[in-house]
C-alpha cells in the first residue's frame, strides 16, 4: 500500500484547512494511513511549512504488531492511553489548534482533550478528511476489494445447499461462516442476514432461530473481510412454488437493480443513480415498499462515502466502489433485495459481483 502518498496528500489537506496538527483515532483511518491493524493507537500528524511529520501512538500489547506493520511514522509505545500521549506529544509542537475526527471522539474523552490542552491549544473539530481520501480506491485496493468480493460470491453455493423448509436462519448463516473463516477471511463484515418467509420484509433481518417455511423469499445478505477490506452481497431465492406476484416482485427488483448499474458512470450524481431504480419501481408499483437508499461506498468498512440516496449531489468518480441494492418489502408477505458491489472506472463501471441475478427457487 503506498502509505507514503496518503500521508502526504493529508498534510496537503490539513495544511489547506489551516490545521497544523491533526489526531486521528478512528482505527479504520490509522489502518488507511500507516498500516496498523491493531485494535489499539493513534496517529498525530503535524504539518509544518518545511514537511510533514507522523507519530503513532500505542501500548505494550502491540509493540511487535506496530513494529511489524506501521509504515512512514515514528511508533511510540505509551504507557498512558495513546489518545493522551498524542495529546502531550501535540502539546509539545510549536501549534496553535489541533484538529481531531468530530464524528469519532467520544464525549468523555474529548472533556478530557479539553482539560489536558486549556489555554494551550485550540480544538478544532475536523470531520471526513481521511474519509474523503479514502472514497476513491487506489489499485491496490481494487485488488483486495476484487479478492473479497469473489470469495464472498463463492460461499453462495454453500448457503444454498443449507437452505430446506424447517432449518433455522441460523443455520443458513452459520454454513455461510464456517466456510468464510475456513477461506480465510478476517471475519464477517457484519452481522449476517438470513430473512425467510414473512421476515424478509424485513430489510435487516439478521438471521434469527426461526425456521424457514415451506413457501416464500429468503433474503441473504452478507459479506467477508478478507486482508483488511470488506464484501457485501445480497442475493434472494424463494423455496416452495413462486406466485405470480412474487415472480413479479423479484422481476422489479431486479430490473431496478440493472439500470441503478446502467446509471453508475463519472461525473453522474450520486442521487441521479438512486432515482435510475426508484423510477423503474415506481412504474411497477412498489416505490412505496422500497423504505431505503440504494447504496453506499464499500472498502476498510462496510458503510463508507459515497451515499447512494434520493437528493444526493456527490458525483462518481473513478476508484469509487459501492452497492447497488435497490429492495421491496411488503409487510405479512415478504421482501426482495438484490445487491452487487460496482466499481466506477474511467469511462463507466465494473460490476465485481459475479454471482447469478437470475430467480432461484428451491
Ligand atoms: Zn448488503
Ligand atoms: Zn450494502
Amino acid at each position: 500500500m503506498d502509505y507514503a502518498s496518503r500521508q502526504s496528500r493529508l498534510a496537503a489537506e490539513i495544511r489547506n484547512k489551516k490545521i497544523s496538527c491533526l489526531l486521528i483515532t478512528h482505527l479504520p483511518n490509522v489502518r488507511y494511513l500507516c498500516g496498523f491493524s491493531g485494535s489499539s493507537g493513534a496517529l498525530l500528524l503535524v504539518a509544518g511549512r518545511r514537511g510533514h511529520s507522523l507519530t503513532f501512538f500505542t501500548d505494550g500489547r502491540y509493540t511487535q504488531q506496530a513494529g511489524d506493520e506501521v509504515q512512514g511514522a515514528k511508533i511510540v509505545i505509551a504507557g498512558k492511553p495513546a489518545l493522551f500521549a498524542a495529546v502531550e506529544r501535540a502539546l509539545k509542537s510549536s501549534t496553535e489548534a489541533l484538529g481531531f475526527e468530530a464524528e469519532y471522539l467520544p464525549y468523555a474523552s474529548f472533556q478530557q482533550l479539553r482539560s489536558l490542552t486549556r489555554g494551550q491549544l485550540r480544538l478544532k473539530p475536523a470531520a471526513g478528511l481521511v474519509e474523503q481520501l479514502r472514497i476513491r480506491k487506489d489499485a491496490e485496493e481494487v485488488e483486495r476489494i476484487r479478492s473479497a468480493v469473489q470469495l464472498g460470491s463463492d460461499l453462495f453455493p454453500a448457503a444454498l445447499s443449507a437452505i430446506r423448509p424447517g432449518v433455522a436462519e441460523t443455520e443458513v448463516a452459520a454454513a455461510l461462516e464456517l466456510n468464510a473463516r475456513r477461506a480465510g477471511a478476517d471475519g464477517m463484515s457484519f452481522e449476517t442476514i438470513v430473512a425467510a418467509g414473512v421476515r424478509s420484509a424485513l430489510p435487516h433481518g439478521r438471521a434469527s432461530r426461526q425456521a424457514i417455511p415451506a413457501s416464500g423469499f429468503i433474503i441473504l445478505d452478507y459479506g467477508v473481510i478478507l486482508a483488511g477490506y470488506c464484501s457485501d452481497m445480497t442475493r434472494t431465492v424463494h423455496v416452495g412454488p413462486i406466485s405470480a406476484e412474487h415472480r413479479r416482485m423479484y422481476e422489479a427488483v431486479h430490473e431496478a437493480q440493472v439500470a441503478g448499474i446502467q446509471a453508475v458512470r463519472p461525473g453522474v450524481e450520486t442521487g441521479a443513480v438512486d432515482r435510475a431504480g426508484r423510477e423503474i419501481l415506481k412504474s411497477a408499483g412498489y416505490d412505496a415498499y422500497f423504505t431505503h437508499s440504494t447504496g453506499h461506498g464499500v472498502g476498510l468498512e462496510i458503510h463508507e462515502q459515497p451515499r447512494l440516496a434520493k437528493g444526493q449531489k456527490q458525483k462518481l468518480e473513478p476508484g469509487m466502489v459501492v452497492t447497488i441494492e435497490p429492495g421491496i418489502y411488503v409487510p405479512g408477505d415478504g421482501g426482495v433485495r438484490i445487491e452487487d458491489m460496482v466499481l466506477v472506472t474511467d469511462s463507466g463501471r465494473q460490476v465485481l459481483t459475479p454471482t447469478s441475478k437470475e430467480l432461484i427457487t428451491l
